[in-house]
């Protein structure tokens, strides 16, 4: 039987976990493509943790180039039951200070060019997504996050945008007026996949910049989110070290059972191929 683990996907300015011990690299390759990269697998406070940045070593994948799918199957197949998402973001709202960080409770989508679910080519699921995060596991984040003394925000909404490019104004200023929180490009797509494959999701979703629509403020540019990257990444590394040690890795929460009811066809239906395809994701659900 799998190892059971902790997963933590790392964003801008995340790219490797110094606190991982007795670290091994795997490349794996999954029905749905390769990941970003190898994942690194290592200790963490007596506990395996899996590592992957999202967007590979050197930050090569843009946003819409990322393999959303072969990423969050990668780490179902290494038996990954918990994933920590650590995401740089910018903050729609004058009390979010580039910072702070933000352990948002809801998503809006503004996504155009991604595959976003696992079920497609014969087989249909509708998994619930009413509250898109795990609640057990967003309690042990905002814990942490006030125990490390950072400026925490306890729910808000992440508007995932398809990027590269940043918000136009009148983009900014809609996705205001809609009580958005934070704007990021990644994680949705996660969240929705996660579900489906019955990881507990939630996100450490840490402020850069004020996107545009703050008025006085200099146009947002890569190099501004940069600097702040680099002061994130660093509370990013000493938040892990506390939150591994605090995840029920061994507990059930309704996240490890979202597919249960949720697959609408019928098993003999889907052809042979798409079934071996899923073996990773719903495999317990199609054995006969
Ligand atoms: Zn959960």
């Amino acid at each position: 039987m799998t190892q059971k683990m902790i997963g933590v996907c790392g964003g801008s300015g995340l790219c490797r976990l110094e606190s991982l011990t007795d670290t091994r690299e795997e490349w794996l390759s999954t029905p749905f493509g390769e990941p970003s990269d190898a994942v690194v697998i290592g200790r963490l406070a007596g506990r395996q943790v899996a590592f992957l940045p999202r967007h590979g070593r050197g930050h090569v994948r843009s946003p819409s180039e990322v393999n959303y799918r072969a990423n969050i199957c990668a780490l179902k197949m290494l038996g990954v039951r918990w994933i920590i998402s650590v995401s740089a973001v910018g903050s729609m709202r004058e009390e979010i200070q580039p910072l702070d960080v933000v352990v948002p409770d809801q998503f809006i989508d503004r996504t155009r060019h991604r595959q976003d679910t696992f079920f497609t080519d014969g087989v249909v699921a509708h998994v619930g997504l009413a509250d898109p995060f795990c609640a057990e596991l967003r309690k042990i984040l905002v814990a942490k996050c006030r125990e490390l003394g950072l400026s925490t925000h306890d729910g808000g909404t992440y508007l995932c945008m398809e990027g590269p490019q940043f918000s136009t104004r009148a983009e900014s200023e809609l996705y205001r007026s809609w009580g958005v929180s934070v704007i990021g490009m990644t994680n949705l797509t996660e969240a929705r996949l996660a579900r489906e494959a019955e990881i507990a999701y939630a996100t450490l979703a840490f402020s850069t910049d004020y996107d545009c629509w703050r008025k006085g403020e200099e146009t947002v540019t890569a190099e501004m989110v940069v600097a702040n990257l680099c002061k994130n990444a660093q509370n990013a590394k000493k938040l892990i070290e506390m939150i591994v040690p605090a995840v029920p890795l061994d507990a059930e929460c309704s996240c490890h059972s979202a597919l249960a009811n949720s697959i609408v066809t019928d098993r003999a239906d889907v052809p042979p191929a798409v079934l071996h395809r899923l073996k990773p994701i719903a495999g317990r659900y199609f054995e006969n």
